[in-house]
């Protein structure tokens, strides 16, 4: 089973990493073409703007979208920007992939990062294990809106941070920072899942 990471800005190399850790392979996806190579796809953490021209200009945007039809997506922070259905302050163009609106830097100039820990819900626990999960937080985008076909896996307060639906996962925390593996054991089951046979 190969798991992609898109390797264009941010945050990739921590995800091959954790990717790599659980005994799976990574590639990293530049190009289009490679998209036929993966079973599944990770969109990083980094910063959404500056992500959507280089899929613009490697003409990635559209096969992303194409991909996400198929096959499971895991964004998280950015990656989740570029997955949702809407994206405000400032607006910008998204893929449509997940029924959520996102605000983009939500948690105010002052206080760009913070580390908390958060407990899993029940939905997430009774696929993975039990105890509360160190989310780190940069400049993160808040969920504002989910839709009704999504779940929350994790929530801090009343805000998810990490939401699934259908094939596809996204979190609004950089899970590759952390040493807990789960979220990314949870991503790997689901296109474990999805595999005619492994
Ligand atoms: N603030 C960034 C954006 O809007 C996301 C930050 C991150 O990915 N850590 O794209």
């Amino acid at each position: 089973m190969k798991v992609g990471v898109v390797s264009l800005q941010g945050d990739f190399e921590r995800h091959a990493l954790a990717i790599r850790s659980l005994g799976l392979e990574a590639v990293y996806v530049r190009e289009p073409s490679q998209l036929a190579l993966v079973d599944g796809l990770i969109l990083p953490g980094g910063e959404s703007t500056t992500m959507l021209r280089l899929l613009d200009w490697e003409k990635m945007f559209d096969p992303l979208v194409a991909f996400a039809k198929e096959k499971p997506l895991l964004g998280t922070c950015a990656g989740c920007i570029l997955m949702a259905s809407d994206v405000a302050s400032p607006e910008q163009r998204s893929m449509s992939v997940m029924d959520i609106s996102v605000e983009r830097n939500a948690y105010g100039r002052q206080v760009h990062s913070s580390i908390r820990r958060l407990d899993p819900e029940p939905a997430f626990v009774e696929r993975s294990d039990p105890g509360p999960l160190e989310a780190v937080f940069i400049r993160a985008p808040l969920i504002r809106r989910i839709g009704k076909d999504v779940q929350v896996l994790i929530a801090d307060g009343s805000d998810p941070v990490l939401v699934e639906q259908g094939l596809h996962m996204a979190a609004t925390f950089h899970p590759e920072l952390s040493a807990d593996r789960r979220v990314h054991k949870l991503f790997a089951d689901k296109i474990r899942e999805r595999r005619p046979s492994s």
